[in-house]
């Protein structure tokens, strides 16, 4: 049989890291699928996305900036070197690809998903965005073009593993656990202090710093409720948050008899990424939990007042259609005004906010449509960052 091609687009981030490794693990196991790295992505670190190149080897890559794209053919001679959306659109699709593990961040990761799917090819789905913005499209391009959407984020993934085998209308509940973030214990008065460097701190997963912010303010999690939505068929109301500071147990699912089954793990990211690669078959990975070591697990109920954001997502998943997608949108924005000291850290909830209240929902029925809305959406979020900076100057 022939190796199945795997396309790893955000090659250079922490996804991609993770990847590689789960590759280069499974290529010592004979008995593992022979899974081979056939095109490869970069945003702006093009020097990574050539060392990666030179050890994996695909046929293709696609770079974020087309000022980028002659280096990088002079680098690696042979390769296919193409650049931005339609460059990744054209990887997505091309029919050497049977996997796409999808580590972009934002919005910029819906096309080529839709591409992919579109063309058959599976996509285990580490950036949620797609899903959040327009789980519609996304369930609807896998189902005409047939390719599979493989969860990659860690809960989504455990509550999948929770679901194999059972039969989805006897499901009650998912429980979505959450890490609470960075700054779980902080008062409002603190969280309004904090600084992008402590943001980017995460107490659990080592992850992207767009995540890591997201996780800080739980918009992280509200965006895992949406996207368990989709994937799992069920109302957002009927997915429940709870605070679970180990990150151990992944997540859970609870039936109608009032049985919950729980996936429990480290917190590794190779776990999700090698069962996408590998399911419905497992392999050995990294070294195994040890529960006597932990003692006990502890979970309790999320501090909405202090994390707003996982009730925006709530009201926001509730309304449906092109509501998500401005979400998305001035979150995206939000979180790079915070990342570049433009704005404070509860401003990014003021910026979502604003945006929201704004937005005159309509049916999320065509891409043409999503990204004519994300565009006035960045537009109105960049507004709102301005005139916080404005605020904050004149203070
Ligand atoms: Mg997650």
């Amino acid at each position: 049989m022939s190796p199945r091609g795997v396309a790893v687009f955000g090659c250079t981030g922490s996804i991609g890291d993770t990847t590689f490794k789960v590759l280069e693990g499974l290529a010592l196991q004979p008995e593992a699928p022979d899974l081979e790295v056939v095109a490869l992505s970069a945003g702006g670190r093009v020097a990574e996305l050539i060392t990666h190149s030179r050890r994996w080897r695909p046929s293709r890559v696609c770079v974020g900036n087309a000022a980028d794209v002659a280096l990088v053919k002079a680098a690696l001679p042979g390769v296919d070197v193409v650049c931005g959306a339609d460059g990744l659109e054209s990887l997505a699709a091309d029919p050497q690809v049977d996997v796409v593990v999808n580590g972009l961040v934002g919005a910029v990761g819906l096309r080529p998903t839709l591409a992919a799917l579109h063309a058959g090819t599976d996509v285990a789905m580490a950036n949620k965005e797609p899903l959040v913005m327009v789980g519609n499209l996304v369930l609807e391009a896998a189902e005409r073009g047939g390719g599979r959407i493989l969860p990659v984020d860690s809960e989504p993934s455990a509550m999948w593993q929770c679901l194999n085998g059972e039969r989805a209308h006897e499901v009650t509940r998912l429980i979505l656990t959450a890490s609470g973030g960075a700054f779980r214990d902080r008062s409002r008065e603190q969280l309004s202090a904090v600084t992008p460097e402590e943001a980017l701190n995460h107490p659990t997963w080592n992850m992207g710093p767009k995540i890591t912010v997201d996780s800080a303010t739980l918009m992280n999690k509200g965006f895992e409720v949406i996207e368990a939505s989709w994937l799992f068929n069920v109302h957002v109301d009927a997915v429940e948050v709870v605070i679970h500071r180990e990150s151990i147990v992944h997540s859970m699912v609870e039936f109608v008899d009032g049985s919950i089954i729980a996936h429990l793990g480290r917190t590794d990211m190779s776990l999700p990424i090698q069962y996408a690669l590998t399911e419905p078959e497992r392999y050995p990975g990294p070294p195994h939990l040890d529960l006597t070591e932990l003692g006990a697990l502890h979970f309790e109920a999320p501090d909405l007042s202090n994390f707003p954001a996982l009730e925006l997502c709530y009201r926001v998943g509730r309304l449906g259609g092109t509501m998500p997608v401005a979400l998305n949108a001035a979150n995206e924005v939000g979180v790079a005004a915070f990342l570049s000291g433009r704005i404070g850290f509860l401003q990014i909830h003021n910026v979502n906010e604003l945006v929201v209240e704004g937005h005159n929902v309509a049916a999320a029925n065509c891409l043409g449509t999503v990204l004519e809305v994300d565009r006035q959406a960045r537009e109105c979020a960049d507004r709102a960052v301005c005139h916080i900076e404005e605020e904050r100057r004149g203070e």
